[in-house]
């Protein structure tokens, strides 16, 4: 276990005159919102990133040295070895085959096994490219796997000092050795004696980190030495060779490091760094930490069961839940990701953060488990009540769905509006009310219901959440409640789920009422889209209000959900109508919108617009329309318009609350904003990270990054600003999607460019999964092959094949399937046709299919995993159509001939040249009974001549024939009598082992 090791404090001494460090790191100027002080000095483990260079024997110049000792060793042990070298070594990879007699039994004990492994190296010196004094027998991992199985491993030391990662593996089975092999082998060149004590190293670590000499930090243990790897200067890559060009065994340096692990007091992250020895670079700066996540199952949009977005998913991340580890409380990250430290703690959350509190009428939430394993709210069946089995009463669907829908809008809102204390308090969501068909903000926490009245709980439906969210945002924006109030939590709501139908779900039956306007696809409490209503029409004052809406407290004096129509239809006609009109795609109209309506929100109060009915307008300094141009405008002259004045103009015009007419040049688009277009983003997924990348934008400044784990098309979060075109996103969750824009920016707040393409990118762990698309496969067509690795780099990768039929390994190449991604796929061609280096595999039925694929860095510093999985080919071989013999019809007919007086021996001859069977044999009977064929007997197994010599032939007259067969089970046609109908038609004469009969071969 990680972390357990108590450590002792100390105080880093900072030696000024040690403060050059020669390392370096990659350091973007970017304004992370999340992470501690030290992420940024992040030097990745050299030793899990080096890529050994998977080298087939028979890859070698014929006449190479390794080539010429292993055949020598081949010619020692047997020809049937299968042998894998590393071309930056020359070590083996990989020896396994036909075994060598190697002993165990009664008294074999791992020494006496090692001992006689240690002369098997010595002996063979050339070929291991080790020295005895360099393999300490590792005994933890030495010893018998099964009865008769034994491993035993040697892990690397020169002149006691550890080399990571290198170590020397041993396979005995019955009686054999029969595997062997190392990862990586290096070639160790640098001197074991530092220039550099541990003081000094500890020294050029601080000053690396920038510790004060007062910051008090945890030594974890003790500092110690030990060799790493490092890749080799080498030719570029080639063709042949793959991605390293060099010559064998030239293909490693290495260094001498101090590995120093520390925790800084007040920080998070538990960081192993690896000094240099000799020169006191950096070689490596990583956080040790093991994180663990907390989740659950939410309802992403609804809780109405239409699939997927509206039936439970489980794995959502529960963003900033707290969570207490012994007695110390911590904030899990906005991923759910949390420190488990030290491992094997137990961490309980009770879905109480910094920024929102579920109080569960239910009961009490708190979910405990031994991390570092993730905390899994997990997911149910049921309503309102309903909890996972074993669980805590108050881990409920709307205790679940709430925290994370809150919480994520709240960060949204964070990112715009940094200033208000409102969002970054904590805010209590009261869930399962006693109560039904509604959900309230009571001016200090948002409250929903239970199930019943024909309504769904409105604790599990987000944009009920967004919407009473809203109007808490409302009052706590600066400005007091802007009226009406509905408006605007209908709107706040829409910007995040980019959906117009508000709260679907929330009937249990039929689309909301529109006040006389009806809902035409909408089972929730209104449709922001006024097409999407039976009239088809843009609400405004004059026309729905008047007519529609009862008396109220609305600018024009009508009912407040009634009203808020004609307010955030406006803003969805923004947003979806009017700047897409204006050139602008679609996504990045949403995140115009957003900007201007969160931007527009701080200090917004009062009447939204101008009303006395039956005019209406927006000319008020206060009014929507006006604070919106004020967001909009870049050059400090709204007289002369806005970058899209014209759009919002059209969409607050369409519902007669905007001010003066389209054609006033104030009204007009009019920008000093340079051209700025949208970068083209690519992304990688790496373990706990994805890396972004993105073309350069023209007069831009630097890029927006927008990131959110619910999907294209919903809104974002800011992440942060960087002025490079690359982006290192850390902290991820393995296997949790997240999805990305880039966005450029001018100097001039007014001037943002456009979207970039979404990518979505799905971290994965660096340890690599290999995964076949069937358990059984027949002797025809295809495997599909799946290889899931976060650390490849490259678009491609390969895995090999063997089956028991084919031993010589065919290999196959996987391809990325989509940018950013881990997972590689492939495919290989099956046949039943006998082996060949061909690209296809041979099978037979009953083979083991075997697909290995080769983990260069599983990103625990263990190189070259083989990761195996297997499968079983299915394919017995049809009955076979026995030929019919030849009768005269077609080739020549069989002919006998009686051989002495008994008669007792007759001489068969038939075509088999024509018609070949597997084999024949004669059926007879008494000629009285030829017309229905009645057997008595027959001569067994006459072969593939076409002539034989039928002894012992019983008196009397007889009937016979000769029929073909397919040496097993099935016997051919009998042939056919005058009328040409079968004899003996379908039954099996049961004579020489037959049993079933096919009529169905044909000749010629
Ligand atoms: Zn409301």
């Amino acid at each position: 276990m990680k972390n357990c090791v108590p450590g002792w404090r100390t105080t880093f001494a900072v030696f000024p005159a040690l403060l050059l460090v020669t390392a370096s790191a990659v350091v973007a100027l970017q304004v992370p919102e999340k992470g501690g002080r030290f992420d940024a000095l992040l030097v990745a483990d050299p030793t899990s990133s080096l890529d050994v260079a998977t080298a087939p024997l028979g890859s070698l110049p014929v006449g190479d040295r390794a080539r010429a000792g292993w055949e020598q060793f081949r010619a020692a042990h047997g020809q049937a070895w299968s042998i894998y070298l590393d071309r930056r070594s020359g070590a083996p990879l990989l020896v396994e085959g036909q075994g060598i007699a190697w002993p165990t039994g009664e008294g074999t004990t791992i020494d006496s096994l090692a001992a006689s492994l240690r002369e098997f190296v010595a002996g063979n010196r050339t070929l291991f490219l080790a020295d005895g004094a360099e393999l300490v027998l590792d005994r933890e991992a030495s010893g018998p796997l099964l009865e008769d199985v034994w491993q035993v491993a040697f892990n690397r030391e020169i002149a006691g000092i550890p080399v990571a990662g290198e170590r020397y593996l041993f396979t005995i089975g019955h009686g054999k050795l029969i595997s062997f092999g190392t990862p990586r082998w290096s070639r160790i060149d640098a001197s074991p004696f530092p220039d550099l004590d541990e003081v000094e190293a500890r020294g050029r670590l601080a000053a690396y980190m920038g510790l004060a000499a007062t910051e008090a930090v945890d030594l974890v243990e003790k500092p110690k030495l030990e060799f790493i790897p490092l890749r080799a200067a080498a030719p570029p890559a080639t063709a042949a060779f793959g991605a390293y060009g060099g010559a064998i065994g030239a293909g490693y340096a290495s260094a001498l490091v101090w590995r120093v692990v520390l925790r800084v007091i007040g920080e998070p992250g538990t960081w192993v760094a690896r000094v240099d020895a000799h020169t006191g670079a950096i070689r490596s700066f990583t956080d040790d930490n093991r994180y663990a996540r907390v989740k659950g199952g939410v309802y992403p949009t609804s809780n109405d069961q239409i699939c997927p977005d509206g039936c439970e998913q489980q794995n959502y991340t529960m963003p900033f839940a707290n969570i207490v580890i012994g007695a110390a409380p911590q904030t899990a990250n906005t991923l759910g990701v949390f420190n488990c430290t030290p491992g094997g703690s137990t961490a309980t959350t009770t879905l109480a953060g910094p920024y929102v509190k579920v109080v569960d009428r239910c009961g009490p939430t708190s979910q405990s488990v031994p991390c570092s394993a993730d905390i899994d709210l997990s997911t149910s069946g049921g309503n309102d009540c309903a909890v996972p089995a074993g669980s805590s009463a108050g881990n409920t669907h709307a205790a679940r769905t709430g925290f994370y829908h809150l919480n994520r809008i709240a960060e949204h809102a964070r990112a715009w509006l940094p200033t208000r204390t409102w969002l970054t308090s904590q805010l209590a969501d009261n869930v399962n009310i006693n109560q039904t068909c509604n959900a309230y903000w009571d001016g200090a926490s948002v409250n929903f219901f239970k199930s019943g009245g024909g309504c769904r709980n409105t604790g599990e439906i987000a944009g009920v959440f967004l919407h009473e969210w809203g109007h808490g945002l409302d009052q706590n924006d600066g400005g007091g409640f802007d009226n009406p109030s509905e408006a605007y939590a209908d709107i706040t709501a829409f910007m995040s789920t980019h959906v117009s139908c508000i709260g679907r779900g929330f009937r249990q039956a039929g689309n909301c009422g529109g006040y006389g306007n009806a809902c035409l696809n909408c089972t929730g409490v209104r449709d922001q889209d006024w097409d999407q209503r039976a009239n088809h029409t843009p609400s405004t004052p004059a026309g729905f209000l008047a007519n529609n809406c009862p008396a109220g407290s609305g600018p024009c004096g009508k009912e407040e959900h009634c009203e808020g129509y004609v307010g955030a239809e406006t803003l969805w006609d923004l947003a979806v109508r009017d700047l897409p009109a204006s050139g602008l795609d679609l996504a990045s109209s949403w995140q115009l919108a957003d900007k201007l309506w969160y931007k527009s929100r701080l200090g917004s109060g009062g009447n939204a617009y101008n009303c006395a009915l039956p005019d209406s307008d927006g000319c008020a300094a206060t009014s929507w329309f006006s604070r919106l141009r004020a967001i909009d405008d870049d050059d400090g002259n709204l007289a002369n318009g806005t970058p899209h004045a014209a759009a919002i103009f059209a969409a607050f015009d369409r519902h007669r609350i905007a001010c003066g007419a389209a054609t006033d040049a104030g009204n007009q688009n009019s920008a000093t904003c340079p051209v700025i277009g949208a970068a083209t983003l690519s992304a990688t997924a790496g373990s706990s990270a994805a890396q972004l990348s993105w073309t350069a934008v023209p007069n831009s400044v630097g890029f927006r990054i927008l990131r959110n784990d619910a999907g294209c098309d919903t809104g974002t979060m800011r992440l942060s600003v960087v002025t490079g075109t690359s982006f290192n996103d850390t902290g991820l969750v393995n296997g949790l999607g997240v999805y990305y824009n880039v966005q450029a920016i001018a100097s001039n707040s007014a001037c943002d460019g456009p979207l970039s393409n979404c990518q979505a990118v799905t971290p994965q762990s660096a340890a690599g999964t290999v995964k076949l698309d069937a358990a059984v496969y027949g002797c025809a067509g295809g495997i599909g092959v799946t290889v899931i690795d976060g650390n490849i780099a490259a678009g491609t990768t390969t895995a090999t094949f063997v089956s028991t039929t084919e031993t010589q390994a065919e290999t196959v190449t996987l391809t990325r399937i989509a940018p950013g991604s881990a997972t590689y796929a492939g495919n290989i061609a099956l046949t039943g046709n006998p082996p060949t280096p061909d690209g296809v595999l041979s099978v037979a039925n009953g083979d083991t299919i075997t697909a290995r694929y080769i983990d260069a860095n599983d990103g625990a510093g263990r190189s070259n995993i083989p990761r195996v999985t297997t499968a079983t080919a299915d394919c017995p071989p049809p009955p076979q159509g026995a030929k019919p013999v030849a009768d005269g019809s077609f080739g020549a007919a069989m002919t006998g001939s009686r051989i002495g007086a008994s008669g007792s021996t007759i001489d068969v001859a038939w075509d088999v040249a024509t018609c070949a069977s597997a084999d024949h044999h004669i059926l007879y009977g008494d000629l009285a009974s030829v017309a229905s064929t009645t057997v008595l007997g027959a001569a067994c197994d006459l072969g593939t001549t076409g002539s034989a010599s039928w002894s012992g032939v019983p008196a009397g007259d007889l009937w016979f024939v000769v029929v073909g067969d397919d040496n097993a089970t099935t016997e051919g046609s009998w042939g056919t009598d005058g009328s040409g109908a079968e004899r003996g038609l379908g039954a099996v004469s049961g004579q020489c082992g037959v049993v079933t009969r096919d009529n169905s071969g044909i000749c010629p």
